[in-house]
This record gives structure tokens, sequence and C-alpha cells, in this order.
């Protein structure tokens, strides 16, 4: 076995208890294509899970390999498998579907009941050397699109769905509220469905400046408890109240903001983590008919969010701030969980090859 056949995987056995470990490279099966994975995103679920050992429902009941956001070069194809060839460098959609219940028939098979989605237990996510993924899952990259924007394609299929769903369209006034990697794609999303007026809100200041440089037209930065008069704030800088709320901080607070501040018959987009219970002023949407609506990940999303990138309706890459080899994970988790020096996403590369680590610092 050369240095290049190891299959090095990052695999979570408990509560901050992750391991670098050794693993068989799997075979694929005839629908499916084996990838050398490239590179990998660290999500806000990847670090949930390593420090709370669980997400919403999803418990981690065994050892499970962490990751969902990747890319990667295809070096083995199954036998029913004919779009994709050894070479192909592709971004892996990480929910694979059943395929045949109604969900799946209408096109949404996120909410597919038997969905396995990469590092959501029982399923292995992708932070490893080698990965045996749905062929019909995996996106083929042009040329212009590097590995690094093809792991992106995850949240940024956040996102789309997020504002599809949201209804936002030529002229719309958003409010985004946390300006994390989801709150960041948002706003780029958004500005390229045609909103012409985007506020973000956050805690951080350092994150509402990346927000100014990507295109929201104003950042508040929220430092009083006091949400009647953020209100204000918002109108004020939105020059109206806005008719889309993105929450994307999945803060309770974040969440009456997004009613308090919307505008009657306008929409609330619940996309950030938040707890399984909250107290919203209901009443308040109710009164001004404003729906409240939620996500779960995202269906047929990457097709639109390749394009996006390859055309350059959107640049991802200025999201990417730190950069560490698989070797070093446990540094990388720190960083991402510390937020220390300001991190934004996190890459993680499991490729030996070093040229492929520096080639993009
Ligand atoms: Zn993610
Ligand atoms: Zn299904």
């Amino acid at each position: 076995m050369t240095a290049e056949d190891r299959n090095l995987s990052a695999v979570l056995y408990g509560i901050d208890d992750l391991r670098l470990e050794e693993m068989p490279i799997p075979e694929p099966k005839e629908n499916e294509v084996l990838v050398r994975v490239h590179c990998m995103g660290i999500c806000g679920s990847d670090v949930h899970f390593l420090k709370h050992g669980r997400i919403g429902s999803y418990t981690l009941a065994g050892p499970m390999v962490l990751g969902h956001e990747a890319s990667g070069v295809v070096v083995r194809t199954g036998a029913a498998v004919s779009h994709l060839q050894p070479g192909d460098r592709v971004a892996l959609e990480p929910g694979v579907p059943c395929r045949q219940c109604t969900l799946c028939h209408t096109g949404r098979y996120n909410l597919c009941r038997d969905v396995r989605f990469c590092a959501c237990p029982p399923t292995h996510g992708a932070l490893t050397g080698f990965f045996a993924h749905a062929a019909d899952y995996c996106y083929k990259l042009p040329k212009n699109v590097s590995l690094e924007e093809g792991a992106m394609l995850e949240p940024l299929s956040v996102a789309i769905h997020a504002c599809r769903r949201a209804g936002i369209t030529l002229g719309s006034s958003v409010l985004i509220i946390g300006a994390g990697p989801i709150g960041l794609v948002t706003v780029l999303t958004a500005k390229a469905m045609g909103a012409t007026n985007i506020l973000i809100t956050d805690l951080l200041p350092h994150r509402l400046e990346m927000a100014k440089k990507i295109g929201a037209t104003s950042t508040l930065h929220i430092r009083s408890a006091d949400k009647q008069k953020t209100v204000k704030e918002i109108v004020s800088l939105l020059k109206c109240e806005p008719h889309i709320s993105i929450e994307c901080s999945g803060s309770e607070n974040g969440i009456c903001l997004a009613v308090l501040a919307t505008a009657p018959t306008g929409v609330v987009m619940l996309v950030g983590n938040s707890p399984p219970e909250v107290k919203v002023p209901l009443i308040e949407a109710s009164l001004k008919e404003v729906d409240i609506r939620g996500i779960f990940r995202y269906s047929n999303t990457y097709p639109t969010a390749l394009s996006m990138v390859a055309s350059g309706v959107v640049d991802i890459k200025h999201l990417i701030t730190h950069k560490y080899p698989l070797e070093k994970i446990a540094e990388a988790f720190e960083k991402a969980h510390t937020g220390e020096d300001n991190p934004i996403k996190i890459m993680i590369y499991c490729s030996d090859s070093n040229e492929n680590f520096t080639s993009h610092e």
C-alpha cells in the first residue's frame, strides 16, 4: 500500500472523541463511484456532533465518519455508471434518498423518510480518503470550477433552497439574521435572485465586514436586547419593512426579531439550527398574515449552485478563510469551535497531495 492508497478517516466515537483512523477503501456498488476525496468544508453541524454527540433527533449510535461538504476525483465507477469516468472532478450531494416514495417522485426528496445523508447517523460522512457515493448524486465540475468551490456547493444549496422557498425575486427587500457561512451564502444567493435591498445582522462585526464585501447592501451590528429598538433600526436601514426575513442564527432572539420585523404579508424563513421549542410572538405573525416557513436541507439545488458558480454569478471562494490537511483535523475543529482568528469556512484537505493543499493558499 502506498501513501496515496491510505484511507485516513476522521471518525467520531463520542463527545470530543474524534480519531484519525485507517479504514478499508470501500467498494463502489454498481450505481456508485469511488471518489478520492479532495476537500471537505467543516459545517456547524459537524462541530455540534463533536461537542454534543447529537443534533436534533439524530444521536450518534456508533463510530461515524464526519463531513458532508465534499468534492473529489472519481477513481473508479460501478458497472452501471455511464455518465462519469475516472479522473472526473465531482461535487458530492450528501443526501441520497430512496428514489421510490411519493416525496422522491414529486421532487421533494430531501424529505424522503429513507434518505441517507453523509455524517448523519448511521451514515458515514466524507471526511475520509476514499468515499463510495451514488453516481447520480455526484456532479461533474467544469474546468473553471475548483474542487474547493465544488465542496462549497453544499452550503450554497442550503441558501438556494431557502431563498426559493422564501420567494425572493427581483426587487425583494430581505433581512438576513446571522452572518455565519449560511447567512453569507444567503446574501450571495438573494442578490443573484434579484433582491435589491439586503440587510444582514450579527453579533460579530468581522462577519458583517465580510457580508458587506460580498454584496450586502447594509449591515447591523446587534448590540441591544431591545427588539423593538432593533426593528426600528432595521426599518431605517432598509428604508422599509423587509418582505422576507431569513433567520440563519437559530437563536430564539433571531426568530423573534424575524417575526417582529417582517412586513405584513411577508415571509419568515427558518434556516438556523434552533432548539426544538422556542417562544415566538406567533400571534404577531398571524395578525400580519406573515408566513413562517422552514427548510430541511435542500433538493434540486446542485445543478443551480454549479451554474451560479461556473458562470461567475456568485463567488464563494472568499468565504474559505482557513485550510488544514486531514492530519490536523483536531486543530481545525478547535478553531471552528472557538472561533479564534474569525474563521468563516474551514476547508480540510483529505488527499495526501501537498500540491493540492498549498496551491490555493
Ligand atoms: Zn453543511
Ligand atoms: Zn424516498
